[in-house]
């Protein structure tokens, strides 16, 4: 596998200071079960924990090449970036905001949208990044993935859509929210076309996603122990005056209560979204 840059560990023969300074970085401690992790194992495993199959994280980039065969892929839309519609300004310009995450992530959005091949099955995915304002939704997002939904509808073949968000972009206001309804309104014309769509939720998909296209799949699958929810489990509790049952709002939980089709492991999304759409193709 390609996909990630590896840090070669200290070589023999360095200064004890040089060791430590080669070292760092190279291990990391899991947040679920505490194992400490080399972090090539963690690479060369999807970022899946080898000792107790926790998901980390993955970014945009690195799913794509994990869905796509042969890491081939071609990407659609990527100049597009907001105009700031609204002039807005929290602890700094909106602008500056946005800047700043493009020269970080190198991306122009929080979003992906890409055409290839999975299991030889042409296809347009889309995938979230939530480096990129915690992977919100404005126009932009919006704009990219009715796009990638008009070609699915164009060139008949299926969408996938990876969710990765924490709703709806504050700085976008109203904006952000009408995507909701633009995205919603899209999928109706793929379903009329009936071209099958698969969401794919993982850790976290929230707000105003949840609330819109990524609980409206021919099939909503997720990775395990994502948090899916619309509120934080903080709001809810002091809104409904109750502690929440364990587990809440965690895949596993969802799947339990009839709100997922299923929880797919990582190592097995691909082949799962092969076979499904072979289901609904074939
Ligand atoms: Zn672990």
């Amino acid at each position: 596998m390609t996909w990630f840059t590896r840090q070669k560990p200290g070589v023999e023969g360095a200064g004890e200071g040089e060791k430590r300074i080669r070292t760092e970085g190279l291990w990391l401690k899991c947040e679920s079960c505490g194992q400490i992790i080399w972090k090539k194992a963690l690479d060369d495993n999807l970022q899946v924990c080898p000792q107790c199959e926790h998901h980390f994280r993955l970014d945009a980039r690195a799913r794509l090449a994990v869905l796509f065969d042969d890491t081939a892929y071609e990407e659609f839309d990527a100049g597009l970036t907001s105009t700031d519609p609204l002039h807005f300004s929290d602890s700094k310009p909106y602008t500056e905001r946005l800047a700043s995450m493009q020269e970080a992530t190198s991306l122009s959005d929080a979003l992906i949208s890409a055409s290839g091949k999975l299991e030889g099955r042409h296809l347009n995915i889309c995938v979230m990044e939530l480096k990129f304002i915690g992977g919100s939704m404005g126009a932009v997002v919006g704009e990219k993935i009715t796009r990638a939904i008009e070609r699915s509808i164009e060139q008949r073949v299926p969408l996938v859509i990876v969710s990765a968000s924490g709703g709806a972009r504050m700085q976008e206001g109203a904006i952000s929210l009408m995507q909701l309804a633009k995205i919603s309104a899209a999928l109706m014309r793929l379903d009329e076309a009936r071209i099958p769509y698969i969401s794919v939720l993982t850790d976290p998909t929230t707000g105003g996603v949840t609330a819109s296209f990524a609980m409206l799949g021919d099939l909503n699958i997720a990775e395990p122990g994502a948090l899916i929810g619309f509120a934080g489990p903080r709001v809810i509790e002091q809104t409904i005056r109750q502690k929440l049952p364990e587990g809440f709002q965690r895949s596993e939980f969802l799947l339990e209560h009839g709100f997922l089709d299923a929880v797919v492991k990582r190592a097995e999304m691909k082949h799962y979204i092969a076979q499904s759409l072979s289901f609904f193709c074939d």
